[in-house]
């Protein structure tokens, strides 16, 4: 044969062995028949691509699909621990792994302080995390993914600038190649938090999506078309450092008034300081032991508790949050903006102040085809967004 013809033959059958495991996945219980539906593969290739997913344990035959009469179709579904997945959430104070399988369960989560290390000390902390969930692991190893901040190029696996490692143009996924001989995919944090939502979320495989990561830091992760959209920089979704305040404060990045500036979690707990400071009788000093040590978590605390002080605070970081995604809004169309993060914490009122914001700036149409809500996956949204793009880049599951 020629050896074009083989390769081709080889690519088709890696096409059909994808398609199909995606559509298993994403059936959850399926018959070949459906499969076959699905797909418009021939049932003779569903069968034989079937057999060989079963044979390598992806796919397992289990229980039968309900029918009025005749002999049930075996159904199908996937092994969800043919393989487990290394996922890391290089997160700014600490950093997270989890081991995490292929229905995105989180079978063992482990945290290491980063306590100020940077450069190649950052990189000793994410080898540890990693050295430590690997004899947790019973089952064969896809791959290990990583959700970090900064500027991420994916096709080459470099971190071109993340300010709080002091990394610049780290060759990350070399380096955990080189250690560990395994694949490895990396993507900035908000990149994989819109993933994970695809693939795991509420919103599960809506094709255009939005997710706005609010946390220490700000960014945005968009899907259109069932694709990532990263932009030609990598950089699409660093809406953080758009300027909405006029001469207002400095930012890291050296400009003035960024979002960042009044939004993140640090901008919160800062205004949660000076109250607290500032009125002694305030709820927010009964949830640590001096405003210094107040951080997103007991803000939360004393919020929820009904400090009447912060609920200005939300509304404004609501209506600095709401400029940003009427942009996004009006560029993108998109059906859902999903609020992630810590700062989505704050619920419905730091909802309703972005929404209230978002229609101010936006054609009322566009904004009613939008819904602005709080995402489903809590503080797990970046390691599942790692397993997401495990999935995607070695099992071909979009
Ligand atoms: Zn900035």
């Amino acid at each position: 044969m020629y050896p074009q013809k083989k390769a081709t033959r080889e690519l088709t059958k890696l096409h059909n062995r994808r398609l199909v495991f995606t559509t298993i996945y994403n059936a959850k219980q399926i018959s070949r028949a459906d499969v076959a539906r699905l797909t418009d593969l021939t049932p003779t290739t569903v069968s034989s691509v079937v057999s060989e997913l079963m044979r390598k344990r992806l796919v397992i035959e289990d229980g039968t699909a309900s029918l009025p009469r005749g002999k049930p179709p075996a159904v199908l579904q996937v092994n969800k621990d043919a393989y487990h997945m290394i996922c890391l959430d290089l997160a700014k104070a600490s950093f997270q792994g989890a081991v995490i399988n292929l229905r995105g369960e989180i079978l063992c989560q482990r945290s290491i302080y980063l306590a100020g290390r940077t450069g190649d000390a950052a990189v000793a902390v994410a080898f540890d995390l990693i050295d430590s969930l690997l004899p947790t692991i019973g089952s064969p190893v896809l791959g290990i993914a990583v959700g970090a901040p900064g500027i991420i190029d994916p096709d080459k696996g470099i971190v071109h600038r993340a300010v709080n490692f002091e990394w610049y143009d780290l060759p990350l996924r070399q380096r955990l190649y080189e250690r560990y001989r395994l694949p490895v995919y990396i993507a900035n944090a908000s990149h994989a938090a819109v993933l994970a939502e695809y693939t795991f979320g509420r919103r599960r495989n809506v094709p255009d999506l939005v997710v706005v990561k609010v946390g220490y830091d700000v960014g945005a992760g968009t899907i259109l078309n069932g694709e990532p959209f990263l932009g030609h920089g990598f950089g699409a979704g660093e809406i953080g450092h758009m300027v909405v305040v006029e001469n207002g404060e400095r930012c890291m990045c050296g400009n003035f008034g960024c979002l960042e500036t009044v939004s993140s979690s640090r901008a919160i707990v800062k205004r949660a300081q000076a109250i607290a400071r500032s009125n002694p009788a305030s709820l927010l000093n009964k949830f640590a032991p001096t405003p210094a040590e107040l951080d997103i978590r007991s803000v939360l605390c004393a919020y929820e508790a009904g400090e009447p002080a912060l609920r200005p605070v939300v509304a404004e970081v609501g209506h600095y949050l709401g400029i940003a995604i009427a942009s996004l809004v009006s560029v993108l169309s998109v059906p859902y903006v999903l609020i992630a993060g810590s700062v989505s914490n704050f619920g419905q009122p730091l909802l309703d102040a972005i929404t209230q914001e978002v229609y101010a700036r936006s054609l009322a149409r566009m904004v009613s085809q939008t819904t602005i809500e709080t995402a489903s996956l809590g503080a797990r949204i970046v390691l599942l967004g790692a397993a997401g793009l495990l999935l995607r880049h070695e099992m071909g599951v979009i």
